[in-house]
């Protein structure tokens, strides 16, 4: 049984409107940005910066020559990561400012690769996509926080609270987006405090949603520009206040996933050192495993069960909890094109994630830099973003940059382990070792939707709860600060009647209990079809269910949750 043979009940069509408000009533931007991720914020300082040097272009772009929407509370509420950082990107992006400047906690001074058996850890050599000399542990939301007030230095105008939510397109051509009504109820009515989106015109649009974007997606099928699919794995992270400081940045492999060929459990767990007090850990886990039972968020509770992890963490307390998806299929899934008439995509939303080195966010600023630069050069006086080719200097930029270097010498690397862990590490170290030349060509990919389902018994060695190292979903969505209105509308399209295992996946999947199978449905055989209920108000807007065969839209901007040291 697969999930793709459930299609959700969505059109992308849906959400591309022609442009109608009249001229009073819409907001024009020179280059509007949707998404305050790295990416984003990286191409609204490098707009900012290109614009400081030529003030008649400024003039040119209008009052508002560069804007950011961002459907978080604040730029950094939305963002989630490891998150141990390769400074390049923002080197090219501040240069001249010291690294102490930079919004990172501290260098990367020891690290240690461990293959986790479930009472023992043994040391590993590193594999070299693994080795963070050179690198620096950090806080995302804070590195958002932190690029978000660059941004506004140099002249971004920032507003939070807002989902972009449709592709206004004219004669073929973007020309900027809808923002999402607020103060709708269940069903849609409009509640006392009704406000509707509104229409943002813009010069340019750069798409810098980051992971399962909704308007990336919905470019994606309008202008017809990837030809492969992607794949995602799912991240759940905690950050922990604990007694003893941690003194390296460790990684973990092996337990608690199975390394057989018929589960294809890829992922592995990362623990780094916030500073002297405080340390994060996730689970990262490939979502075209098989066995419905499989939940990373109780695989992180049970990863905590072990004797190295519980030794640091017990006596301790858990601050924070959230989770995300993460594209990894690399240069294997990445799109045809980067750009379409009037924007171009950069960051997760465009695939540019190296898997093996867990490293996506050096590509998000360089990307975001580089878009911004073809977007300024398109707007220069007596051109248009519109005109045939006007962008493809972003492909070509993209193309000639690290970020594809690197992703092609990786590029075999994830698929190989779809034939278990020994083969696959075999295969990709092969991979790595070449340079990426073996194997030649390019391994087959499909998508996380399309893989086989079985109804499987991984659940029963979850830890039950106790509150104190082991937490259940609900008390974890409370911790990621989530805001949705209980009764705001449903933002998650799914069938509501599917075969019992393909809804047991989504039950186990979703790290916020959003799915639950209606009365009886747990009795029933794999393949019966059964009834599922959604509390949308639960998302954390991870976006693994659009992996797993539904459809994640932005709900009301301002709502989800509020990560701060994420
Ligand atoms: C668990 C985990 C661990 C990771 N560890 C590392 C690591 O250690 N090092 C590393 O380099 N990388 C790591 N990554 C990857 C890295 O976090 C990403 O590659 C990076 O954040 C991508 O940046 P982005 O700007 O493209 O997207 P994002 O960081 O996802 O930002 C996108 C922003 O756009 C906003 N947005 C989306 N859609 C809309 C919309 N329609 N309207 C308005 N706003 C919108 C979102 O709210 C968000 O704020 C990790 C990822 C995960 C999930
Ligand atoms: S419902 Fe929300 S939190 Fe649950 S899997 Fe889907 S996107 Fe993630």
């Amino acid at each position: 049984m697969r999930p793709s043979a459930y299609p959700p009940p969505f059109d992308s069509a849906e959400f591309v409107v022609e442009p109608s408000a009249p001229a009073v009533e819409r907001i024009d931007v020179g280059i509007l940005i949707v998404g305050a991720g790295p990416a984003g914020l990286a191409a609204a300082v490098r707009a900012g910066q290109l614009l400081e040097e030529r003030p008649e272009l400024r003039e040119r772009l209008g009052d508002v020559p560069i804007a950011v929407v961002e459907k978080g509370k604040a730029p950094g509420a939305h963002l989630l990561s490891g998150s141990v950082v390769n400074p390049r990107a923002f080197r090219q992006l501040f240069p001249g400012l010291p690294t102490e400047d930079l919004p990172f906690r501290s260098p990367v001074i020891r690290e240690g690769v461990y293959f986790l058996t479930e009472k023992r850890a043994m040391r590993i050599p590193a594999p070299p996509t693994m080795w963070n000399h050179g690198n620096y542990i950090a806080s995302l939301s804070e590195v958002g926080r932190w690029l978000a007030e660059r941004a506004e230095e140099l002249g971004a105008l920032i507003v939070p609270e807002t989902a972009a939510t449709h592709l206004l397109v004219s004669g073929g051509r973007v020309v900027g987006v809808r923002t999402g009504d607020k103060g709708r109820g269940r069903g849609d009515v409009e509640l006392a405090n009704f406000e509707p989106g509104s229409e943002l015109r813009a010069r340019v649009t750069i798409l810098a949603e980051g992971t399962q974007g909704h308007l990336t997606g919905v470019a994606l099928d309008q202008f017809g520009l990837a030809s492969r699919p992607q794949v995602w794995a799912l991240g759940v992270k905690e950050v922990w206040e604990v007694a003893r400081p941690l003194d390296r940045v460790v990684h973990t492999m092996g337990w608690p996933l199975r390394g057989g060929a018929r589960h294809r459990e890829f992922g592995g767990s990362f623990l780094y050192p916030l500073d002297d007090h405080t340390v994060s850990l996730g689970l990262v886990v490939g979502l075209d495993h098989t066995d419905a039972t499989i939940s990373v968020h109780d695989l992180l509770q049970e990863l905590k069960g072990h004797p190295r992890f519980r030794r640091l963490l017990e006596g301790g307390r858990r601050i924070a909890w959230g989770a995300k998806t993460i594209p990894e299929g690399g240069l294997l899934s990445v799109p045809d094109r980067f750009h379409f008439p009037g924007g171009m995509i950069v960051g997760d939303g465009a695939g540019f994630v190296n898997v093996p080195a867990l490293k996506g966010i050096h590509y998000a600023v360089r990307s975001g830099t580089l878009a911004a630069e073809t977007a300024l050069e398109s707007v220069a006086p007596g051109r248009t973003a519109w005109t045939p080719g006007a962008l493809e200097g972003y492909d070509e930029a993209i193309r000639s940059s690290y970020i594809w270097s690197d992703l092609e010498r990786v590029r075999n690397m994830r698929p190989a382990f779809k034939h278990g862990f020994v083969r696959g590490a075999l295969l990709a170290g092969a991979a790595l070792n070449s340079l990426g030349r073996f194997p030649r060509g390019n391994l087959d990919i499909q998508s996380d939707a399309s893989s086989y389902l079985f109804l499987g018994d991984r659940s029963l060695s979850y830890p039950p709860p106790d509150g104190k190292l082991f937490f259940d979903k609900l008390s974890s969505v409370y911790l990621s600060g989530n805001q949705t209105r209980d009764d705001a509308p449903n933002h998650i399209r799914v069938r509501r009647e599917v075969p019992r295992v393909v809804a047991e996946a989504w039950v186990h999947m979703c790290p916020a209990q959003v799915y639950e199978i209606a009365d009886g449905g747990r009795e029933a055989r794999e393949e019966d079809l059964v009834s599922v209920d959604v509390t949308a108000s639960n998302c954390v807007q991870c976006g693994a269910i659009t992996a797993k065969g539904g459809r994640l839209t932005p709900p009301e901007g301002g709502s989800g949750p509020e990560y701060s040291v994420m």
